[in-house]
């Protein structure tokens, strides 16, 4: 089977997790600070923190911003669930406004007409690795005094207007999980360049202790701490970056030139004004493609190509979000019936790219 994701991990990972845990400093420490710093400097920003997954992040964001109970945060309902997990775990409520059916991401004229008097924030997604349009998301929060929460958990290493992911908006939120573009298993990472954002989430990561002082509790706040051992493995991860991201786009734009001409089959769209880290490759399946995008996934699956539908339902659809959803969100619920994923990642082969382009395009001829 052809496996929709595989970490790029070799020797330097190996020999940089066997270090730290010959050392018997496992916890946070050296190594956890060397990532931030330069995981800030990859974002261009002033700070970075570090947390053990994304969702913690997230939830640590938008404590560190002044999220309160009650408070309405405006995201996307075309995301993996942690978006909008993270907006109940602080209490708020999560509004889910419909997508550019272009790039999947939020639309900002969206985002304008469900603006109340209990908006507080955005919470924007770089979905698949292309970042959202933050120029305009930018404009509306500046004219509401809303503040803009960037979810880079997919576009580590894109950039938009030339500016890297994570320093689009006021702060912004990178997982590391096992499938994400650089790994460490699990892990996360806050940027920003306000000082006081930065020192809330260190608190709040950390039990609510201010960082100089030790056992005295500012706040209620929880145990989001990565550990020495995978900072050491994202250090490493680090340095691969700018070749995953290379080989990622390269591969994209194979595919792309592939299917581009396929009727029915509807290749990324990329803005001008954005790079895309293709953390995902997906496209859509339409009418006059032959088979329907759930046929087509087991066509492949058949054939040893593993793909996958991120994601087959919008998230306003379930119940623990409780929302008495007024917008109908039909640019959301058509992608997730149409949108399919296949393997872009850095480990595969010649051979394997082209089989895949094959055996889609054979599907469509048969
Ligand atoms: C992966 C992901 C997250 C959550 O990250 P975890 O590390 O799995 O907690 C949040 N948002 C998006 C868009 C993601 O893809």
């Amino acid at each position: 089977m052809i496996k929709i994701a595989h970490p790029l991990i070799n020797g330097e990972e190996i020999s940089a997790v066997t270090r730290v845990l010959r050392s018997g400093k496992l916890a946070q420490g050296h190594y956890v600070e060397k990532l931030e710093r330069q995981f800030s400097e990859l974002c261009d920003t002033s700070y970075g923190v570090a947390t053990n997954n994304g969702t913690s992040a997230l939830h640590s964001a938008l404590y560190a911003v002044g999220i309160e109970p009650g408070d309405e945060v405006i995201t996307t309902p075309f995301t993996f669930v942690a978006t909008a997990n993270a907006i109940l775990m602080i209490g708020a409520i999560p509004i889910f406004v419909d997508i550019d059916k272009k790039t999947y991401t939020i639309d900002p004229f969206q985002i304008e007409k469900n603006i109340t008097r209990k908006t507080k924030a955005i919470i924007a997604v770089n979905l698949y690795g292309q970042p959202a349009n933050f120029a305009e998301i930018n404009t509306i929060a500046k004219k509401y005094k809303l503040i803009v929460i960037e979810d880079a958990a997919q576009s580590i290493g894109a950039t938009y207007k030339k500016k890297m992911s994570g320093n689009l908006a006021d702060i912004g939120c990178f997982s590391f999980y096992a499938t994400k573009n650089i790994t460490c298993g699990e892990g996360g990472m806050i940027v920003t360049n306000n000082k006081d954002y930065c020192l809330r989430a260190r608190s709040f990561r950390n039990h609510g202790q201010n960082e100089k002082k030790r056992f005295f509790y500012e706040d209620l706040g929880y145990n989001y701490r990565l550990t020495d051992f995978q900072a050491a493995m994202l250090l490493a991860q680090l340095k691969k970056l700018p070749s995953i991201i290379a080989r990622r786009q390269k591969i994209a734009q194979t595919y792309t030139s592939a299917f581009e001409k396929t009727p029915g089959l509807i290749t990324p769209f990329c803005v001008d004004d954005r790079t895309h880290a293709y953390h995902q490759y997906t496209f859509s399946i339409v009418s006059p493609f032959k088979m329907v995008r759930n046929k087509l996934q087991v066509y492949l699956a058949r054939r040893g190509i593993e793909s996958i539908v991120y994601y087959p339902k919008s998230l306003h659809h379930f119940k623990h979000f409780d929302s008495d959803q007024k917008n109908s969100l039909q640019s959301a619920d058509k992608a997730a019936q149409t949108v399919l994923s296949i393997p872009v990642h850095p480990n595969l082969k010649k051979n394997d790219i082209a089989y895949i382009i094959k055996t889609i395009k054979n599907s469509n001829d048969t």
